[in-house]
């Protein structure tokens, strides 16, 4: 039987990859072959597109506040004592905050090599909306974590609100052992329904994958980021950095764990978050592949994970560094050491701020902007290129989460070897 399902697990995957390569082949194709007008627009990219795109999104957003509450409920009663939760979590954080922290040192470094905003005449470049975010003291964002009505953070998808009360909820039913059997096994049962219901719409997940990005595709072509391309470069370039040097030394000094395989396990993970550029979306697909293929306990994972995808934002970050320093070039201002400090810590922090949902690090990028007193109106040089870095920045942020998770597994006792080193389910 598990066989079965291990061969209908590698087809998934490889038929994902297949999907999005489809998809901007058909996009590509699309954009230059098949002129402008109802039929494309309207019918295909506006219509079918659109609706199958959006359509297996949205099932996938309909899990993860169930998922997120049940799994973390079960796991922090797995974990019970509150000394364990407690170090676990500190430590994650500690890793969430550092990883970030050198993100924006990567981008501000390299965009400081590669010089993107420098000869660029910004008034040729259109200028679209900015839109400035609203600011939250950071008192008000501490306590913010605190529900005031658990119902309504649990109905607003408030994940920072949804994570404190599914924890208390499940340090409680442990404590109450057999006195709240019940209400555990209701909690267990309705867990294994919903990792059921997301293999199901995972089975739609190529069709998805194909109409999201046959869309972007088809609406952007080539053209859009030819001008654009040493700041998308340099936000590339980075990415990449992170990705495959700063994570994997991280992995491989702390847990030992051959880095190669470890991103040859999550690559479908990577894919599914480029596609939809939604970490929210990619948390059950996240635990499931940590569970399954890299040996990641779900105890650790279902609390880590959904924290990782609401506060952890390594990706968005470093298009973040980057930005300040293309957008302070552009604008002919210097900046200083301490406002590099300065980008840093705010940077770190809007990471925090950033809802892992598509265009949000955006949003934030004015809280970074405005901390070094660049204008805000800079973000609209960079918003039209935005949604394919948004891409592959997303693919990075869930890709630290997976990294600090396992880290945090490694030192709790809790990542089982043996899974990882079993055979790589296909390429
Ligand atoms: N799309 C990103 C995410 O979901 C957030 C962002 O950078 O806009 O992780």
């Amino acid at each position: 039987m598990a066989t079965k399902k291990e061969q209908k697990k590698m087809g998934l995957t490889t038929k994902i990859f297949i999907a999005l390569i489809a998809g901007a082949i058909v996009g590509v194709i699309m954009h230059y072959y098949v002129p402008a007008g109802y039929v494309r627009d309207d019918i295909v990219v506006g219509g079918v597109f659109y609706v199958l795109g959006q359509g297996f999104l949205r099932l996938m957003q309909m899990l993860v506040v169930p998922l997120v509450f049940c799994s973390l409920v079960c796991g922090s009663s797995a974990i019970g004592d509150t000394k364990t939760l407690g170090r676990v979590g500190v430590k994650t954080i500690g890793f969430y905050l550092m990883t970030t922290a050198i993100a924006v040192t990567v981008a501000t470094s390299l965009a400081n090599l590669t010089n993107p905003g420098l000869g660029l005449d910004i008034s040729n470049i259109e200028k679209g909306e900015a839109t400035v975010a609203e600011s939250t003291s950071f008192a008000d964002t501490l306590l913010n974590i605190i529900p005031k009505n658990p119902i309504q953070g649990l109905a607003e998808g408030n994940m920072l609100q949804i994570i404190l009360f599914a924890m208390i909820v499940g340090i409680l039913l442990a404590k109450l052992g057999e006195q709240a059997e019940t209400v555990s096994t209701f909690f267990a049962q309705f867990n294994d329904l919903m990792m059921e219901m997301t293999n199901m719409v995972m089975s739609v997940a190529p069709i998805g994958v194909f109409s999201l990005i046959a869309k972007t595709f088809t609406e952007i072509g080539f053209d859009a980021f030819v001008p654009m391309l040493k700041y998308m470069g340099t936000v590339f370039g980075g990415l990449v950095v992170q990705c495959c040097v700063v994570y994997m030394i991280f992995l491989k000094l702390f847990t030992g764990l051959n880095p190669i395989k470890f991103l040859k396990k999550f690559a479908p993970v990577m894919g599914f978050a480029f596609s939809t550029a939604t970490s929210n979306a990619t948390i059950p697909l996240s635990i499931e592949t940590l569970d399954e293929k890299v040996g990641v306990s779900k105890r650790i994972s279902s609390f880590t994970i959904p924290l990782g995808a609401t506060i952890n934002m390594d990706g968005t970050a470093i298009m973040q560094g980057v930005a300040v320093v293309f957008a302070a070039q552009a604008y002919g201002i210097n900046l200083g050491i301490a406002d590099y400090v300065t980008v840093i810590a705010t940077a770190t922090l809007a990471s925090i701020g950033t809802a892992g949902v598509p265009g949000v690090g955006l949003i934030t990028l004015s809280m970074v902007f405005a901390s070094v007193g660049l204008p805000v109106e800079a973000i609209a040089l960079i918003m039209g290129i935005d949604r394919i870095l948004d891409m592959c920045r997303t693919a990075v942020n869930i890709t630290g989460d997976a990294v600090c998770t396992t880290i945090v597994a490694h030192q709790d006792g809790s990542l089982d070897r043996d899974v990882f080193n079993a055979a790589t389910p296909s390429k």
